[in-house]
């Protein structure tokens, strides 16, 4: 039994230093602290969350929709970006269904005109497409249904109360349908090893994905497994018809939080290739701001979606590559004025490499430039 507290919070909103380079987000927000979804593989049972009881109690922060219309308003300086409602919690659990306390939220989301992205598990999400359409209209909007398997007995295991796979594949096809304009997909997080990672499943995964209408997969192999985290979760695979798995899963993590680079090397492979036969993008499309951070955004997202897939097809990350990517969203003017002055290289890890790379695309841009304004005279 869930108990539900109502408690007043003093911030409602969380700037990040560099944008999630997965998610795009910008900002955080939690409706709600602790999550009635009670996933046995839950990251917030780790201590570093700090959050007792997290499934059994569960609190609404009272005046969300309020205190979030008033930062919004005041900040002057809080430039439109995308906002991830959740972290550890999931914004749809299902108490959401009878007090509407993130459709609240979500108006004044698209009151101010941010963006948002919104990762789930339930298919109430669905109930909201009126509201999320309109941001999508305005400005832009991603949702991905969090889904690691097919196999509906497996689903109730480790995610007891989240709507089924099933259900969460019909509220993708759903809203692809009704609001074609927001995008959708899949966080196919976490994959545990032995349970989900059989090549039948990440390929049912990826397929049912597609023909449901996703715009991207987006995947990361196996499950972090952090102190009081993991102890939960091998407690309840132990008691479980599951339990044949404890033994090979102690043995490929070695007492490590992460699995081997080599396990998610030959994971990524496989998924990678399953996405290209589907046809599916492995990365969310980024927003793109019309205001000076246009084409630091754009160059941006090239990127940190170059790095992304040679480390996938790699198993190596080039961190120069990744720090230029996210330095460039901190930068107070455009990078088209650093480029008509010859300074790319004084941009924080903008090496010789990476400006050979992008000086096509910014060349692009001036020709485009030009373009516009020679259409007065025609
Ligand atoms: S839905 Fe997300 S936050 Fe909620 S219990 Fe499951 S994994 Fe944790």
């Amino acid at each position: 039994m869930v108990k539900y507290t109502y408690k007043e919070f003093k911030s409602v909103l969380n700037k990040l230093k560099y944008p999630d380079s997965w998610f795009w987000s910008r900002y955080t927000l939690n409706t709600y602290s602790g999550c009635a979804h009670a996933c046995i593989y839950c990251d917030a049972r780790s201590e570093r969350y700090y959050i007792e009881d997290f499934e059994n109690e569960v609190i609404i922060k009272t005046n969300f929709d309020k205190k979030l219309d008033q930062r919004l308003k005041k900040a002057r300086t809080l430039l439109p970006d995308i906002i991830a409602p959740g972290g550890v919690n999931d914004a749809y659990q299902p108490i959401e269904k009878k007090i509407e306390h993130t459709r609240k939220v979500l108006e004044v989301i698209a009151k101010y005109k941010f963006p948002i992205n919104i990762a789930t598990k339930s298919n109430l999400v669905t109930r909201d497409v009126d509201i999320l359409r309109k941001i999508a209209n305005e400005t832009w909007c991603a949702i991905g249904f969090s889904i690691s398997t097919t196999n509906e007995e497996l689903a109730k295991f480790l995610e007891p109360y989240s709507s089924l796979p099933s259900e969460r594949l019909e509220a993708l096809k759903r809203i692809k349908k009704e609001a074609p304009n927001i995008q959708v997909g899949t966080y196919f997080i976490p994959i545990i090893p032995f349970l989900e990672d059989t090549d039948e499943n990440l390929e049912d995964v990826i397929k049912k994905s597609k023909e449901a209408g996703a715009d991207f997969v987006l995947f990361s192999p196996g499950l972090t497994m952090r102190d009081s985290q993991v102890e939960y979760f091998l407690k309840k695979l132990k008691e479980s018809n599951y339990n044949y798995v404890v033994k090979p899963l102690l043995e490929l993590y070695q007492g490590q939080m992460h699995p081997p680079s080599e396990y998610c090397k030959k994971i990524n492979n496989k998924l990678w290739n399953l996405c290209q036969k589907y046809n599916v993008n492995v990365r969310v499309k980024r927003w793109i701001p019309s205001d000076f951070r246009n084409w630091n955004y754009k160059i941006s997202e090239l990127l940190l979606n170059k790095e992304y897939i040679d480390a996938l097809k790699t198993g190596k990350s080039n961190k120069t590559l990744m720090w230029a990517g996210l330095n460039l969203n901190n930068l107070e003017e455009s990078i088209l004025d650093f480029y008509k002055r010859d300074e790319l290289h004084t941009i924080k890890n903008f090496n010789p490499k990476i400006i050979e790379l992008i000086e096509p695309y910014l060349e692009k841009s001036k020709e485009l430039k030009q373009k516009k304004g020679l259409e007065k005279f025609l």
